[in-house]
Formats: structure tokens, sequence, C-alpha cells
């Protein structure tokens, strides 16, 4: 039985979806302006942990993930580039879409596009024009949140009765004080990307796009609603007002919020040198799937510190892991099976499953595929092993990794550029006479099979 924290209610709830068998669920998606980094990819890899389980307990999922391709940023970032709107979003879409596809994230089933959504925005804001929900300042159109009792019920915000003519227009805001926030937004420059609509020229505000694209996709109730907890105010709390408001029906049943990373135990910031890409750690030679591992590590409602300490680690944890794949694919022995084997796998399939039903505890799930290395390599070295026994292990990590997503199929072999990389950051611990990471470096290499010489000449690998 999954049991879910609900940011709504602050509470582990089980979970039991509108329809018996299908879970819809959506996650706020890119913005397509730049590169992904890495805090965006702890909620994406979150969000693709809790699929792939709610696969796993056999259900079949509809998940909606937009692109936003019209907002602030985007409008700034086309004008300093000199670009059209969509040469600098299709661009950073399809980039984003290579990244996923690097980090074993499986693809939405839906992935709309916000520019192509204009006319269920205008639909919505019909409803909310109709209702009294909204007025015209300026040439924009602004949501009243006074009209809504419900508004502050996600973040816990209070509202005060007086917020009358407190307005906002941008897309983003983190000031904790509440305002009306705008639907449809009047042109401020001349080459603004705009739409002609009943409610005058302009373009969408940004929360106004995921409550359109989701109900369109998804019904006007569903299950599950996803994101960073830095979309909790104001982003979802301005989802779930306008939704609300226009339909009269609960928007969302349980709100999934992953926390913020840090890096090397600080906020990660492009002016402290420690904002990273996936692509940044890739150069660096760290293989997108330690990435994932790490970025599973720590369940994803704590918050987690990435290290590239916390990196080599992965990839030496991983190493392991592939390590004792190649062992079981590559033993060959009697036709027979042990108890002692089922046992256990049983346990650790259990032990898997009850960590990820306790709010998708992705960090005690790795420790249970942990131990389930360490005591089949303990039988297997005493030759209490058979192949029936290796069918079943091969089977349950395949069944394991179809969640965790962290194997994949046989790996490539090492790139030489990573190797180098490798060797370098070996040799820079050495001079700083750091020899605990320069011997945790060279296990590391040996761990995906590079075999290190030091001579005279300076440090020479080979593959086993
Ligand atoms: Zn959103």
């Amino acid at each position: 039985m999954l049991r879910l924290k609900n940011t709504l209610t602050r509470t582990q709830e089980e979970f039991k979806p509108l329809d018996d068998r299908v879970v819809r669920m959506y996650a706020c998606g890119p913005t397509v302006y730049d590169y992904g980094h890495i805090g965006n990819f702890r909620t994406f890899v979150a969000v693709d942990l809790l699929r792939r389980y709610l696969k796993y307990l056999g259900y079949s999922v509809i998940h909606v993930m937009n692109i936003t391709d019209i907002e602030d940023k985007i409008i700034r970032e086309m004008q300093a580039q000199g670009k059209t709107l969509t040469d600098l979003t299709e661009f950073y879409t399809a980039k984003f879409l290579e990244d996923i596809d690097q980090l074993n994230i499986e693809r939405p089933e839906i992935l709309p596009r916000a520019t192509d959504h204009i006319g269920e925005m205008v639909d919505l804001m019909k409803r909310l024009a109709d209702g009294g929900h909204t007025y015209t300042s300026e040439a924009s159109l602004y949501f009243s949140i006074g009209s809504f009792p419900g508004y502050g019920r996600l973040s816990g915000l209070k509202v005060d009765g007086n917020v009358a003519g407190a307005r906002v227009d941008v897309d983003e805001y983190d000031k904790a004080d509440a305002r009306d926030f705008v639907l449809w937004k009047a042109p401020k420059t001349a080459d603004e990307p705009r739409w002609e609509t009943p409610f005058g020229e302009g373009r969408p505000g940004w929360h106004l796009e995921c409550s359109a694209m989701s109900m369109k996709y998804l019904g006007e109730s569903f299950d599950i609603h996803c994101g960073g907890v830095d979309l909790i105010f104001p982003h979802h709390e301005n989802e779930i007002a306008q939704s609300e408001a226009a339909t009269g029906l609960p928007f969302v049943r349980y709100w999934f919020h992953a926390e913020f990373l840090q890096v090397e135990g600080e906020k990660m910031a492009k002016s402290k040198g420690n904002f990273f890409t996936v692509r940044d750690l890739v150069e660096r030679g760290y293989s997108p799937m330690a990435i994932r591992y790490l970025l599973l590590s720590v369940p994803y409602r704590t918050q987690l510190n990435f290290t590239m300490e916390g990196l080599r680690a992965a990839e030496s944890s991983l190493g392991r892991l592939r390590n004792f794949r190649r062992r079981v694919n590559e033993f060959s022995g009697e036709e027979i099976s042990r108890a002692r084997v089922q046992e256990i796998v049983g346990r650790a399939r259990e032990a898997f499953e009850a960590a990820l039903d306790d709010d998708l505890n992705s960090s005690l799930a790795l420790a249970a595929v942990m131990n389930l290395v360490r005591d089949i390599n303990i039988v297997m070295d005493a030759g209490d092993f058979g192949m029936g026994d290796r069918h079943q292990v091969l089977e349950q990590l395949g069944t394991i990794d179809s969640v965790l997503g962290i194997l994949g199929a046989e790996e490539s072999d090492m790139l030489e550029p990573q190797i180098e990389a490798k060797i370098e950051d070996r040799n820079a611990a050495r001079r700083a006479r750091n020899f605990a990471l320069a011997d945790q470096i060279r296990d590391e290499l040996a761990a995906r099979e590079i075999i290190l010489e030091d001579t005279p000449q300076g440090t020479r690998w080979k593959r086993k």
C-alpha cells in the first residue's frame, strides 16, 4: 500500500486514485530559455520514480508535463539573443529532452506546449470572468484572490481581508504575501510575442497554462500534481485558485513536492561557481547514471547535499552493482535453486517495496538493493548457488531496476576523455596530498575495469 505525503493536508495518506487502475498525474515542466540545472532534475527524477513505482504497482499512468515556452524570462532571453521565440524555445526543449533521456527519465505520455493551448486558456479566462473572479487593469486581466475563499490553503499563507489593488504581473514572485495575479498580459514592448483574444492582444501569465493544460488532458479533478517546493507559492496556489474558481470542483487530490538541493553545502548560484547542469557534470567525466543515483540517494522530501564526493561514491556504488550483475550473469553451474537464495531475494523485494510504500523512500530502497548484492555475493562465494538462483536474482534485479532506472542495459565502457578527466582529478588530489580521495578515484576506476599504473612518466591506464 503506497502512502504519499500530501502537501495540501500536510500528512502521509494512503494513495488511492479516482479511477481504480489509472493514475492521472501532472508535473510542471521546464521553462525553456536555458539548460536545466541539477536542482530541476532532482524534481524530475523524483517524479520519474513516482511514475515508475505506480507502474510497478500495476497502475497505468497518464502523465502530463508542460513545456513553458512563453514567460518573462523567455522573452528577456529572446530579446537579448535576438532570436525568435520558436528558435529559442525549440532549441532548449530539444536540450531538455536530451538531458532527461541521459538521466533515464521516462518521457511523460503528453508533453504539451503552452503556446499550442492559447484557446484553452481563453476558455478558462472566460469562465473565470463570467464567475466574477477577474478584473482588468491597464489592459491586462487579473485574478482577484479575494473572490476565492480557499486561497492560501496549500501554502498555509494567511490572506488578510484587504488585498484589493495589490497586484502583480510578473510570472514569478517569492514575496510571501498574497497578490492578485495576472492571467493575461498586455504587451510591454513592441517585439513581444502576442496573441489576439477577446481579452485583448497579449500573452498568458505563467500560472494560467498549467490549469488549462492539466484539465484539458486529465479532467477537472485528477490525482497527483508534482513540482519542486519552490512552486508551492505562488504557482500552485494560483493554479488551485484559477481551477477551482472555474469548476467548483477539487482540482488535485495529492500534491507532491520535491525539496531543494544544495551543492557542497551551499545554495546553488551561478555567482558562487557551484551551479551545474547535467552536461557540465558529464563533461567533467561523471556518468549520468551516477547523477541519477545520487539524486535518488536521499528521499525526495529531504534536502539533498549534492557534492562531487557524493558523485564519486555514487559511481563506485554503481560499479559494485554492475559488477554484481555481471558476476551473476556470467555464472554457470548446476541446474539447482537454493532455499537460502529465495529467502534473500524475497527479503530484498519486501524491503524494497516497504521503502517505496513509505512516501517513496528511495534511500532505503537503494539500501535494500545493496543488501541483496552483499548477501548473494556471500552465498556465491560459498558455492551455494545454482542456475535457478541465477535466473531468480537476475529477474529480481531487472524488476527493481524498472523502478530505480540506475542500471539500464549493460553499460558501454567509459570513454577515453572521461578516464583522462578522472586521472587528472586523481593527480590533483595527490598534489594536494589528499591520498584518501586519490585512492577512492583509483578504486572507482577499478570498479569500471580501468587499471592505473603510476610510472615516472606519469599515470598510464589500461582496460582490464
Ligand atoms: Zn505549472
